[in-house]
C-alpha cells in the first residue's frame, strides 16, 4: 500500500475528482478526511470506504467560510495533523463578464481562491513542523488559457496556479511539496454550477455525452497518485492532463 500511515484531507470529496481521489487514496492505505457541504454524499462514500477497511473521518464544511475552516484546522491538529491535502473543492458558474453576474464572481473567488488558501493555512504549519507534507491544488487548463465566458473562472484558476508555484518555492525547504493539477474537461457535475442557462446548455452539449472528448474523474485521481508517490527528492510541480480529443 503506497500511503499506509498517511492521513489525507480531501476537499470537494462529495463528487467528481475529489470523490475519485478519496477512493484512490483509501485504496492505497491512506486514512482519509472527507470535506464538502453535502453531508449525505460524504456519508455514503464513508460507508463504502469503511467497508473496504479504510479509516475515514467526515468533516463537512463550506471552504469559503474562513471561521469554519480555522476551526476545522484546529480539529486536524488535534487529530495529529495531515500528511496530504487534496485542495480540490471548486465551482464554475461561468458567464460573459459583460453580463455582470457579480454574485457568481464573488462565489468563484471565495471558493476557488480563498477556499484554497484557507485549506493551505489549515495544514501548512503542521506539515512544516513535521518537515513533511504534500499539498495538491487542483486548478485547471483554465490556469493557462481562457475563453469567452470563462474570464472569472480562469482568473481564479490562474490564481491557484500562481499560489501553487509560489508556495512550492517557499515551502520546499521546510519539507513540504506542492503540486498543481491542471485537468482538461472531466465528466463531473461541475457544469451544474453554471447559473447562466445558455452557457450551461452550450457546455453540456459541446462535451458531455461524448466520452472520447472527456476525462473521467479516475484519470485525474491517477495523476494525483502519480504526483504523491514520487520519492522525496522529486517534486512534481504541475501536471496538465488533456482528454485526447480536446483542443
Ligand atoms: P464537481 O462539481 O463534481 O465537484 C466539486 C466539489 O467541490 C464537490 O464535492 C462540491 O461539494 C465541492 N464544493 C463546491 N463548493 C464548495 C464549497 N463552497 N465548500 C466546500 N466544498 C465545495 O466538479 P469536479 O470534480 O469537476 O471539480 C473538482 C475541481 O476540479 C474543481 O476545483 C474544478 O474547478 C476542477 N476542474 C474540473 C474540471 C472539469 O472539467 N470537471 C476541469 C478542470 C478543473 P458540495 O457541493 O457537496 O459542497
Amino acid at each position: 500500500m503506497k500511503f499506509e500511515g498517511k492521513r489525507a484531507w480531501i476537499t470537494g470529496a462529495s463528487s467528481g475528482i475529489g470523490h475519485a481521489a478519496a477512493k484512490a487514496l483509501a485504496a492505497e492505505g491512506a486514512e482519509v478526511i472527507l470535506s464538502a457541504r453535502r453531508v449525505d454524499r460524504l456519508e455514503v462514500l464513508a460507508i463504502e470506504l469503511r467497508e473496504q477497511g479504510a479509516k475515514v473521518h467526515l468533516e463537512p464544511v463550506d471552504v469559503s467560510d474562513r471561521a469554519a475552516m480555522e476551526q476545522l484546522g484546529e480539529r486536524l491538529v488535534a487529530l495529529g495533523g495531515v500528511d496530504i491535502l487534496i485542495n480540490n473543492a471548486g465551482t464554475m458558474p461561468i458567464s460573459p463578464i459583460i453580463n455582470g453576474r457579480v454574485d457568481e464572481w464573488d462565489q468563484m473567488i471565495d471558493v476557488n481562491i480563498k477556499g484554497v488558501l484557507y485549506a493551505i493555512h489549515a495544514v501548512y504549519s503542521g506539515m512544516a513542523e513535521r518537515k513533511q507534507g504534500h499539498i495538491i491544488n487542483v486548478s485547471s487548463i483554465a490556469a493557462r488559457t481562457t475563453y469567452p465566458s470563462a474570464g472569472v473562472y480562469a482568473g481564479t484558476k490562474h490564481a491557484v496556479r500562481a499560489i501553487s508555484e509560489t508556495l512550492r518555492k517557499e515551502a520546499i525547504r521546510f519539507g513540504v511539496r506542492v503540486t498543481d493539477i491542471q485537468p482538461g474537461s472531466v465528466d463531473t457535475e461541475l457544469p451544474n454550477s453554471i447559473g447562466h442557462d445558455k452557457i450551461r446548455g452550450i457546455v453540456k452539449s459541446n462535451m458531455y455525452g461524448d466520452e472520447a472528448a472527456m476525462l473521467k474523474p479516475e484519470d485525474i485521481a491517477n495523476a494525483i497518485i502519480y504526483a504523491l508517490e514520487q520519492p522525496s527528492h522529486v517534486d512534481v510541480g504541475e501536471l496538465l492532463i488533456w482528454p485526447t480529443r480536446q483542443e
